[in-house]
């Protein structure tokens, strides 16, 4: 099972919340804007996540969350279902 971390940029407003709150140093802004003219975060270090889901509960836009992707074997093939 591993961590995702989703980011809707059309929702974002460029805060830099969760990037100030991120401990793990997970986020970084980007230096792209958003269709509203917002910069908005991307996933740096995925594997720096800790899922403790500070970004997502101050997140002000509910633009970011974090989910579990679960892995399973289907007929030898490995396919990811959230
Ligand atoms: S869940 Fe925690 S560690 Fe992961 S990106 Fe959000 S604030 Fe950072
Ligand atoms: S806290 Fe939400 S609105 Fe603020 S920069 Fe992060 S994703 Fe965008």
């Amino acid at each position: 099972m591993s961590i995702e971390i989703h980011i809707i940029k059309e929702r974002c407003k460029g805060c830099n919340i969760c990037i100030e709150i991120c401990q793990a140093g997970v986020l970084e802004m980007s230096d792209e804007y958003n269709t509203n003219g917002y910069p908005f975060p991307y996933v740096k270090q995925q594997e720096e996540c800790i899922n403790c889901g500070m970004c997502e509960m101050f997140c002000p836009e509910f633009a970011i969350w974090v989910s579990f992707k679960e892995e399973e074997k289907i007929s030898g093939l490995k396919v990811g279902a959230q």
